[in-house]
Parts: structure tokens; sequence; C-alpha cells
């Protein structure tokens, strides 16, 4: 038997493909997924799941094995349940399971939320810089797409936040608190001041805080979740990304009123969160205490981090996250080459003279440190 040629990958010649016209050019997003020996670049959780928890995972997931012939519980009200009492736990406030969305990782939660408040004519908003994936969610649906600016601080200005919402009367707002890529977490009297203003747009706005990094906030620090028995009218969303050690099982989710959540569920492709999605996050989230233990030494660790930057000068953002932007001023892509020659990936992004860097391991912080002071010549 002779295996048929492959089909020549001849291009496309123009007009074949009736790309939209917006998507003309656009590359895949992502990271640089680089093969060194230091990690530091997507804010992951440098440590694995415990065996005792992959154990659990595998067994959860032969369970869902048996019954892969059907398809999946597409409420997963247990899921939601189990996100519900984390939540409870985490930060005090209680919801309902009705209350709680989940998708494939927090980026599709977005999608669902621009999917129903978002498209064509409307408006959504963010103060950046901010996270690079919310103008893709805008573009993918259709959404204008605006950004106001931080503060020099990264910080969001009350009134100009309210006289941009004002002005352009968004039908969503995109806050990200602790912010990415600057690590800065809003005050929620700002919080407050935007859904005000939010709730002021003729036709309604929707207000989603991006708690992404939320369990790795400062003492002292609240969550976005203590304002939402009063505004029906905000999402808070969360990931099993970061903090939680599971950003391959791709599972984000967010809180908020039952009438927003139930818009969601209009938009959700059927059957989206598969049958092993949803046993993976449930066994996981019996561990939560565990599988969360690693979070009280990343949080010193990056309090340490910037401590030691800038005991060499270096400037240094306010962080609540598991990452830490700093200014390295002009020449920021040879450094983060000479940063990359020497085993270590950290993340070019963010304004114009500043790298972002996770919080590994001690030693994976320890030999960015190494390699950057080494690469500065300081
Ligand atoms: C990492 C990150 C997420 C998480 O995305 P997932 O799809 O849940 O992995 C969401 N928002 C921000 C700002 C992030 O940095």
């Amino acid at each position: 038997m002779t295996a048929p040629d492959p089909v020549a990958a001849a291009p496309a010649p123009a007009g074949v493909l009736p790309l939209r016209p917006e998507l003309a050019g656009d590359v895949p997003y992502g990271a640089p997924q680089l093969d060194v020996p230091v990690l530091l670049n997507v804010n992951e959780n440098p440590y694995p799941p415990s065996e005792a928890v992959v154990a659990d995972v595998a067994a959860a997931v032969a369970g869902a094995a048996r019954g892969l012939n059907r398809y999946p519980d597409r409420e997963f009200l247990g899921l939601r349940g189990d996100l519900a009492d984390y939540l409870a736990v985490e930060s005090g406030v209680r919801v309902a399971p009705e209350q709680v969305w989940a998708a494939n990782g927090s980026n599709e939660v977005m999608l669902h939320v621009l999917q129903a408040f978002g498209g064509p004519g409307r408006t959504a908003l963010s103060f950046a810089p901010t996270y690079s994936m919310y103008p893709e969610y805008a573009r993918d649906t259709h959404t204008r797409w605006v950004a106001g600016r931080r503060t020099d601080s990264f910080d969001v200005d009350p009134a100009q936040a309210r006289a941009l919402i004002a002005r352009e009367a968004p039908s969503v707002v995109l806050l990200t608190s602790p912010n990415n890529p600057t690590g800065t977490a809003l005050d929620l009297s700002t919080v407050r001041e935007v859904l005000d203003a939010a709730a002021q747009v003729p036709g309604g706005c929707v207000v989603v805080v991006d708690e992404a990094y939320a369990e790795f906030r400062r003492e002292g620090v609240e969550s976005a979740l203590t304002l939402l028995a009063d505004h029906p009218h905000l999402a808070v969303s969360r990931t099993m990304s970061k903090a939680f050690g599971l950003a391959g099982a791709r599972v984000g989710y967010l809180a908020a009123s039952r009438d927003l959540v139930d818009a969601l569920r209009v938009v959700r492709l059927p059957y989206h969160l598969s049958a092993v999605t949803q046993a993976v996050a449930r066994a996981a989230l019996a561990h939560a205490p565990e599988l969360m233990a690693q979070v009280g030494s990343l949080r010193d660790e990056r309090d340490q981090l910037v401590l030691d930057l800038r005991d060499r000068g270096i400037r240094v953002a306010e962080s609540d996250a598991n990452f830490v932007l700093f200014q390295v001023g002009e020449g920021r892509h040879e450094i983060w080459q000479g940063l990359l020659h020497r085993g270590v990936l950290i993340r070019e992004v963010g304004p114009e003279g500043w790298l972002r860097v996770s919080v590994g391991t001690p030693e994976e912080t320890a030999a960015f440190t190494a390699a950057l002071w080494e690469v500065l010549g300081i």
C-alpha cells in the first residue's frame, strides 16, 4: 500500500478566501512557546499538581471516560456549585450555583460576555495598558473597541473613567484587577464609580472585573465579589489557570447576577464544557487548599523580587499579581534577548521600555535576577 501524496499547500490566491477585511494581515495571538530552562513568560504557577491531585484527577477522568458516549451535562450545576463554594471560602462572598458561569478558560467566558452584550453598533471599553486579548474578543464579536488610558502609576482615574463612559456609552466595560501586564489592583471605590457611571448608560452597560490574579492580592485588597449583591450589571471573572496551577485544564469562570449568567447561557455553544474538563475541574477543586498552598510563598517571593529590583535602582510597578512589570528603558528587546540567551524566557509586553516577569520557584527567580544583573551590567 502506498500512502497518498499530501496535497500541496499552495497559498490561496487573493480573492479565493472571503476573509473578513478586519482580519486581513492578522496573525494568531500567542506568547512565544520556546523550550528553555526557565519559563517566566505567561504567569503560570511554577508548581505542578502533587501526585495526590494527579491520582484524583486521573480517577475522575476515568469515571468521565466511561460515559463519553453521551453528551456532557450542559448546565454543569455540580461544577458551578463547587466554584461557588470555593469563592465563599476564598473571599467570604456566597453566591448561588446559578450565579456562576464557566467555560474553557476565562478567555471563553469573556467571549460569551461580548457575544451576549457586545456586537455590531456596540462598544466595549477598557483602560490601557491592559490585557492584550480584549481587543481580539471585540474584533471577533464585531464590537467597537475603545481604550482609555491608565495613569502614570497604571491606576484608573475615576473622574476620567466616568467622563469616558458618559461619552462613549459602552455596553461592556472591562476592568482588570490586578491588571495584566502591570500587576496593579484597583481600589474598590474606583470600581464603584465605574459601576455607577455604567448604570447611567442608556440601554445599560455590563462591567466585568477580570480578577484572574485575585488570589495573589496583598493583605487588605478587596475583591469586587463583595460588590455583587448590589450590582446586577457586575460580573467578576476568575480562572483556574493562575493561582490554582491548572492552566492546562482550561477552566475559567465568573460570578454575577442570575440574569447576567442566563444571558451567557443563550450564546454558549451547546456542550461547550466537556465531561472530561468538568471532571478535572471538580477533582481539582476538592484539593483547593493543597493546590493553593504555594500562593502564600509566591506572594512573598513577588514582594521580595520587587524589593530586589528597586534596590538596583529599577522602577517597578506595584504588583498584586504573580508577576512584576519593571522598566528597562531603551533596548528592551535586546535585554529580553539577552535573558533568553541565558536560558530565561520573560515577556516583552506592556508600555515601551518595560518588561514583565512571572514569579517562578525561588531557583527560577534567582536565575532571572542573576541573568538580569548580568545583562544590565549592574
Ligand atoms: C491569564 C489571564 C486570564 C486567564 O485566561 P484563561 O483563559 O482562564 O487561561 C484572564 N485574564 C487575564 C487578564 C489574564 O492575564
